[in-house]
């Protein structure tokens, strides 16, 4: 029997040669999530940006020095945690996903959801909070709708907990929604 980490290791070598869109021809390393294998709480960002296009890990950017002090806030380690995303190689200019391109990926998130079987997933911003609502068959309106709010659903063979927050990036370009994102993953740690 496979652990998850070579499950997930699996993955990670398919996504690092993948040319299902055509992201990869101008990103310079793919980045395949990471983490946890075994983690109870799983975050779903959109896409790597120019950090973690250099390095291939996710959320090493400031967007994600600010998801690190608001895990540190609420008391959770990145390290119990899997961190991944919708789309695994940087669009260009760091524009959104396209249909195509989220299309095309997702099946490589959904096998690591599958591997991983988080008790709570957090999908950060408008993109993945859509991708992952929808999977669980519930609806995404808006995402200063459906954030802070704990949806029960079920994805991928497993009952989940999903609750959206606002992406990290977000959060840089209006310092107002500091205080709500702290929130959203406040109430993160008290479910868990
Ligand atoms: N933004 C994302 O959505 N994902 C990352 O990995 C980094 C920044």
């Amino acid at each position: 029997m496979l652990t998850n980490q070579l499950l997930l290791n699996q993955i990670a070598e398919e996504v690092k040669t993948c040319k299902k869109c055509e992201l990869y021809k101008c990103a310079k390393n793919a980045v395949p999530g990471e983490g946890n294998p075994k983690a109870k709480i799983m975050l779903i960002g959109e896409a790597p940006g120019r950090n973690e296009d250099l390095t291939g890990r996710p959320f090493v950017g400031s967007a994600g020095k600010l998801l690190d002090s608001v895990l540190e806030k609420a008391g959770l380690k990145r390290n119990d945690i899997f961190i991944g995303n919708i789309a695994k190689h940087r669009p260009p200019d760091n524009r959104a996903p396209k249909l195509e391109e989220i299309e095309a990926c997702t099946p490589y998130l959904d096998r690591q959801i599958k591997i991983i079987k988080p008790e709570i997933i957090v999908p950060l911003g408008t993109h993945s909070s859509k991708y992952i609502l929808e999977k669980a068959g519930l609806e995404f309106t808006t995402i200063s709708d459906v954030r802070g709010k704990a949806f029960d659903g079920s994805a991928l063979g497993s009952k989940i907990k999903i609750v959206p927050s606002f992406h990290p990036a977000a959060v840089i370009y209006n310092r107002k929604l500091r205080e709500t994102i702290e929130e959203d993953f406040k109430m993160i740690k008290d479910i868990i």
